[in-house]
C-alpha cells in the first residue's frame, strides 16, 4: 500500500468546458486514481478550478460582472460538469479560498526568504491622461513574435507566448486609445537559473517518463530565465511583503498562484477532514502524501501545460526547500516531494482543427452528457483519445463505438448472461465439479487480465488497457457461443446440469470483465453489478457538497468530494477476482448501454455546424 496523489490539472474558470478538456485531464486521472484505489493504495485525487489571471478580468468585463462573481459562476459550472462525469475526487476546490491564499504566501515567503525570488526594475505602463498604472491586460498591440494586431500585455492569443507590455509594438490603452507611457515598475523574478542544475539532476532521474514529455522538459532546461512571478494586474493573490501587500495593482502572477494548488487543496481536504473527524491531528494528514519518502505523485494535464508540471512547479517546491544553488531551509510545510510523473495527454481535435470555445467549434461537456450516457463518453476518451497523439472526435466514431463495442459488445455479453440465469435458474448456480477444458481456459483468461489490465493502467497505457478488458469480453462471448447454454437449456436433465455450469463460469466471468472495466466505466459497473445480484459492491461516486470556506464564514461554494471506501470496513472493491456467490438471486436484467440510432450522427453535426463560427 502506497500514497498515491492524484494531481489533476486546474480547469481555467473563465467559461464551461468541453470535451477536449477533460480528455486531456479529466478522464485519465480518473481511470487512474480509481483502479489505484481498487488495487489497495491510499490516494488523494485534488484539483480545483483555477481562478485569477487575465482571461477571467477579460471575460468579467465583457460579461459586466466582477471577476468573483464570474468565477463563481463558472466554478458551479464546472463542479457539476464534473461530478456528472464521474471524476472521483477527494477535493475539488478553487484557487479563491482563503486556505489558498495562506498557502500560496507562505510559498512565496519562504522562497523569497531563501533568496530565489529576486526583485527586478521592468518596464510598467501608465496611463499618461491620468498617471495611473495600466495593467497588463488594458494594452492591446501588435504581437512582436508573431505579428498578430491583437495581442495583450501579458500574452499573445495567437502564437501563446508569454509577453511584457514594453514588448508590444504600437502600444495601446483598451480603455481610451492612447499610447501608454513606460515607467520602471518592479516585480519579483523565480531565480531559474539557480534552480537549473537541480532541475536536471532531477529531471535525470525520471527515466519512466513518456518519452516526449521528459525530452520537452529537457529542452526547457536549456535557455532558463528568471521568470516574473508578479505583475501589474488587480486580480489575484497579494505579495505577501511589506510595502507590497497593499498595492492594489501588484498580485502574484496566476502561474506562481495556480501550480500551489495541488498541495492547497490536499490541505484543505485534511483541514475538512479534521472538522468532519472531530480529530485534530487530521488536519496533518496531508504530509502522508507530500513529506512521505515512500509516497508518489502523479500530474494529469493537457500537453499545454506541461512547462507549469516539470519546470515551474518542482522549480518552486525547490525553492521552497532550500535546494538551488542559493541554498536555504524549508518552511513550515517541511520536505516537499516533487513530482513522481508528469502524464501528458495529446489534444483531442475535431474536424481535423482544436476545438475552439471562441469560435463556437467546441462540444461542451454539458451538452454532451444531457444527451448522451458519461460512461460512453468516458469509453470514447479512454479507447480512442489523444493519449499518445492527437485524436480526432468525430460523431460517426462515438455512435460506432457506443454501439458495436459498448452495447452489442459488453452490454448484451451482461444481459444474455443474467437473462439465461434469471430464467432458467433464478439464482448464481455453483461451479461446476469438474470444469472442462474452456471453463479452465476462460476463468484463467480472465483472472490473467487484472495483470495485464492493471499493469497498462499503472503504466499510462489506458487505451491498452481499455483494449485489453474488451478483448477479454470478446472471450467470454465466444464462449458463450461456443457452450450455446439457450440450447442446453432445452435439453435433458444431464443437459441442463451442463448449462448451469456454463452459466456459472460466465457469470464469473462477466464480473471479472465488470470489475477490470470499473475505472473506465464506473455508471455501468454498478448496473452490472445488480444484474448479478450484488448489492453495492462499488464505493461511493462523487458528490457535490456546499461548504463554507474554512477561513472566511461569509464565503460558501460547491466541492466535489467523496468516500471511494476509505471509512468502509470492506474497503473499496479488490482488483482482482471476486468469487461470485451461488444461490443469489438474479433480477430481470434491464439494459445498461442506451444504444444510440444513426440519425444521432447527423443530428448532433448539424448542431455542430449551427454554433460554429467558422
Ligand atoms: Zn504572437
Amino acid at each position: 500500500m502506497s500514497h498515491i496523489l492524484s494531481s489533476v490539472a486546474w480547469p481555467y474558470a473563465n467559461g464551461p468546458r468541453h470535451i477536449g478538456h477533460v480528455a486531456g485531464f479529466g478522464v485519465p486521472s480518473d481511470v487512474f486514481s480509481r483502479h489505484m484505489r481498487m488495487a489497495g493504495h491510499d490516494v488523494l485525487m485534488v484539483s480545483g478550478t483555477d481562478e485569477h489571471g487575465t482571461p477571467i478580468l477579460v471575460q468579467a468585463e465583457q460579461d459586466k460582472i466582477s471577476p468573483q462573481a464570474l468565477a463563481d459562476r463558472y466554478n458551479r459550472v464546472i463542479v457539476e460538469d464534473l461530478q456528472n462525469l464521474g471524476l472521483a475526487y477527494d477535493l475539488f476546490t478553487r484557487t479563491t479560498t482563503r486556505n489558498h491564499y495562506a498557502v500560496v504566501q507562505e510559498m512565496f515567503r519562504t522562497v523569497y526568504k531563501n533568496g530565489y525570488m529576486v526583485e527586478k526594475t521592468t518596464m510598467g505602463a501608465i496611463s499618461p491622461s491620468t498617471g495611473r498604472t495600466l495593467p497588463d491586460r488594458f494594452i492591446e498591440g501588435t504581437c512582436p513574435i508573431c505579428g498578430y494586431d491583437n495581442a495583450r500585455g501579458d500574452q499573445c492569443d495567437n502564437c501563446g507566448n508569454q509577453l511584457d507590455p514594453i514588448d508590444l509594438i504600437n502600444p495601446r490603452s483598451r480603455i481610451n486609445g492612447e499610447t501608454p507611457r513606460f515607467v520602471q515598475s518592479n516585480h519579483f523574478f523565480l531565480d531559474l537559473p539557480s534552480l537549473v542544475e537541480v532541475l536536471a539532476r532531477w529531471l535525470e532521474t525520471r527515466t519512466d517518463w513518456r518519452p516526449n514529455v521528459l525530452k520537452f522538459s529537457f529542452n526547457l532546461l536549456e535557455d532558463v530565465r528568471p521568470r516574473a512571478m508578479t505583475r501589474d494586474i488587480d486580480w489575484g493573490i497579494p505579495v505577501p511583503l511589506p510595502g507590497w501587500e497593499d498595492n492594489p495593482n501588484k498580485r502574484l502572477y496566476v502561474w506562481f498562484d495556480a501550480v500551489i494548488g495541488y498541495l492547497s487543496a490536499s490541505i484543505e481536504w485534511a483541514r475538512r477532514r479534521a472538522l468532519a473527524t472531530g480529530q485534530v491531528a487530521d488536519a496533518d494528514l496531508w504530509r502522508q502524501w507530500w513529506n512521505s519518502p515512500e509516497a508518489r505523485s502523479y500530474y494529469f494535464m493537457g500537453k499545454d501545460n506541461i512547462t507549469f508540471h516539470s519546470q515551474i512547479w518542482p522549480a518552486e517546491l525547490l525553492a521552497y526547500k532550500g535546494e538551488g544553488s542559493r541554498g536555504g531551509t524549508p518552511g513550515i510545510y517541511g520536505d516537499l516531494n516533487l513530482p513522481t510523473e508528469v502524464v501528458s495527454s495529446e489534444f483531442l481535435n475535431i474536424g481535423g482543427r482544436q476545438f475552439s470555445s471562441s469560435r463556437g467549434r467546441v462540444i461542451l461537456v454539458r451538452d454532451m452528457l444531457s444527451r448522451h450516457q458519461p460512461d460512453a463518453l468516458r469509453y470514447f476518451i479512454a479507447v480512442a483519445g489523444p493519449e499518445s497523439q492527437d485524436a480526432e472526435f468525430t460523431w460517426e466514431e462515438f455512435v460506432r463505438r457506443t454501439n458495436s463495442e459498448l452495447v452489442a459488445g459488453w452490454g448484451n455479453l451482461v444481459n444474455r448472461t443474467a437473462n439465461l440465469i434469471h430464467q432458467n435458474l433464478g439464482a448464481l448456480p455453483p461451479p461446476p465439479t469438474s470444469p472442462t477444458e474452456a471453463d479452465v481456459a476462460l476463468l484463467r483468461t480472465t483472472e490473467l487480465a487484472f495483470g495485464e489490465v492493471g499493469r497498462a493502467i499503472r503504466a499510462h497505457r489506458q487505451k491498452a488497457a481499455a483494449q485489453g478488458a474488451m478483448r477479454t469480453v470478446g472471450e467470454v462471448n465466444k464462449y458463450l457461443a461456443d457452450m450455446a447454454p439457450w440450447r442446453l437449456a432445452k435439453g435433458d436433465e444431464a443437459d441442463r446440469a451442463r448449462m448451469a455450469e456454463v452459466l456459472h463460469v460466465a457469470a464469473q466471468a462477466v464480473s471479472d470483465c465488470n470489475t477490470l472495466l470499473a475505472p473506465f466505466l464506473p455508471h455501468s459497473a454498478r448496473l452490472v453489478d445488480r444484474a448479478l445480484g450484488f448489492d453495492r459492491r462499488f464505493g461511493d461516486e462523487p458528490v457535490i457538497e456546499e461548504v463554507t470556506d474554512l477561513d472566511d464564514p461569509s464565503r460558501q461554494y460547491p466541492i466535489i468530494t467523496g468516500d471511494y471506501g476509505r471509512d468502509q470496513p470492506r474497503g473499496a472493491p479488490h482488483w482482482g477476482r471476486e468469487l461470485i456467490p451461488p444461490g443469489q438471486g438474479v433480477p430481470a436484467p434491464v439494459p445498461v448501454f442506451r444504444k444510440l440510432d444513426q440519425s444521432v450522427i447527423a443530428e448532433e453535426n448539424e448542431r455542430l455546424a449551427s454554433e460554429s463560427l467558422d
